[in-house]
């Protein structure tokens, strides 16, 4: 093997991975701001990042992932502004906030387990870091990369000459967020500039959660709960952090800016941002209208691995448009790569069909080319090897697609007989064009549990 190329944001540049320690990676994951569900194009980002972690572990590295739980500080806008969208859940749901948080981290842990992303090693939620988030302040305090006025303390960001160097704008080019409608109470310095700890003033004079400082009562920034978090948990440099690309701009930028200016030190080696899953309207965003979770998914029927195998189908890099006829696609492409391998006779062994081995090594390893390391899965089942190299070459390639695969055909194989005859003639009446019969066939299927759906192969039954 020639090495993990992976393309760095920081550098612009594909790159081989080196970790800091020999056999080890340290991986740092924004975690999900809890006042809602995550909508599945969160959970694009957490499938993304759950590749990448399985693909370190094929190379052999011990990975330690950690993750932060945002249950206090992000605001409606990322330019610190409006409220905190913890206090805008629990108002939803006339509750508190760390109720809300409570409610929403299960059911984000949830989400990920039915995709079988595998869970962080180490979790922590911003507020039970406050004194690290303290701590960093008070260094930048020290080292004069602070101001404050009546309503927060704030990074200065023209004390760093490359405070853009992750998205590579220029300072010069940041306006303020400001939207209109939006009252903005800083004085800030300049439009970059952001809060660092809100005191329970002006429009935070309400809130809910606060600590005492040695500024006062308040609450963090959101950016300085992941520069406390990954420092405590990884420490710094630590090798990879993740996120969305909507984080390189703001978010990321400004947890570079508070844990290199406090330490002196790079934050993290290697910086690896997903694309965004995209509707025909536009953006799917947690506030807005075109909000789908895993839940609505699973209510129309499809499997959360369905959504975990459209996901792979699409390069990291590259924006997937979701509609519901591309998951319909991934449902009968997942079911059918089940239904091939349920027909291989034996259990895998060791040995392995290993020039397939080899280009699935070669394809994970080319900037996480889940697209390809797929349709070589596709290609092995096409191919005249023995049945038990076979299984056991899937066995070893569903430890990076995760996948479920051999799992999945077990299912399938317990599918009784009578109602595979069923399906087998539903297809002859179909052909025949006979669809009253077909019709009547579905129904005396589905009424057994099953569920029916229509591919390019013929009918294919799935347990409901
Ligand atoms: P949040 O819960 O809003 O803090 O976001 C959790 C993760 O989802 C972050 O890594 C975001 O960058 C990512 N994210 C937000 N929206 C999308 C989207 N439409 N597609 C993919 N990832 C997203
Ligand atoms: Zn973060």
């Amino acid at each position: 093997m020639s090495g993990l190329k992976l393309y760095n944001t920081l550098s612009r540049k594909i790159e081989t991975f080196t970790s800091i320690a020999k056999g080890r990676a340290g991986l740092y994951t924004c975690g999900p701001t809890v006042y809602n569900f995550a909508h599945i194009g969160n959970l694009r980002t957490y499938i993304f990042e759950d590749v990448l972690r399985r693909v370190l572990e094929y190379d052999g590295y011990q990975v330690t992932h950690a993750m932060n739980i945002t249950d206090v500080g992000h605001l409606v806008s990322d330019a610190d502004e409006g409220e905190d969208k913890m206090e805008v859940g629990a108002k939803r749901e006339g509750k508190l906030p760390l109720e809300i948080a409570k409610k929403y981290e299960t059911a984000f842990f949830e989400d990920l387990k039915s995709l079988n992303v595998e869970l962080p090693h180490k979790v922590l939620r911003a507020t039970d870091a406050i004194k690290e988030q303290i701590e960093i302040i008070k260094t930048l305090e020290q080292k004069r990369f602070t101001y404050k006025d009546g309503y927060a303390i704030y990074f200065d960001t023209s004390k760093l000459p490359d405070y853009g160097k992750l998205s590579g704008q220029k300072l010069s080019d940041k306006k303020t967020g400001a939207r209109s409608g939006v009252i903005v109470d800083t004085k800030k310095r300049n439009p970059a500039d952001f809060a660092l700890w809100f005191f329970l003033a002006g429009r935070y004079k309400n809130h809910i959660l606060h600590w005492p400082s040695p500024w006062g009562e308040g609450f963090p920034g959101w950016h300085i709960e992941c520069s406390a978090i990954s420092r405590k948990l990884l420490g710094q440099p630590f090798d990879i952090h993740t996120g969305g690309v909507d984080h390189i701009g703001t978010h990321h930028t400004n947890e570079i800016a508070q844990s290199e200016s406090a330490l002196g030190k790079p934050l993290a080696n290697f910086w690896l941002h997903g694309e965004f899953l995209l509707l025909k309207e536009g953006k799917m965003a947690k506030s807005g209208g075109s909000f789908i979770t895993l839940k609505t998914v699973l209510d129309k029927g499809f499997s959360p691995l369905a959504y975990r195998y459209l996901c792979l189908s699409a390069h990291w890099r590259s924006k997937l448009n979701f509609s519901w006829e591309s998951l319909d696609a991934a449902q009968n492409a997942l079911d059918n790569l089940y239904e091939k391998i349920s027909e291989l006779e034996g259990s895998p062994s060791i040995a392995m069909c290993d020039d397939y081995a080899r280009a699935f090594d070669r394809e994970i390893n080319r900037d996480l080319d889940m697209p390809r390391a797929l349709s070589l899965t596709w290609r092995l089942m096409k191919k005249p090897n023995p049945d038990k190299l076979k299984l056991s070459t899937i066995k070893h390639f569903d430890r990076v697609l995760g996948l479920d695969l051999l799992k999945g055909a077990a299912e399938r194989k317990k599918i009784p007989a009578e109602i595979k005859e069923l399906a087998a003639r539903r297809d002859e009446a179909r052909a025949k064009k006979d669809f009253a019969s077909s019709d009547r066939i579905r129904k005396e299927i589905e009424s057994e549990g099953f569920q029916v759906r229509d591919t390019e192969d013929g009918t294919l039954i799935r347990k409901k």
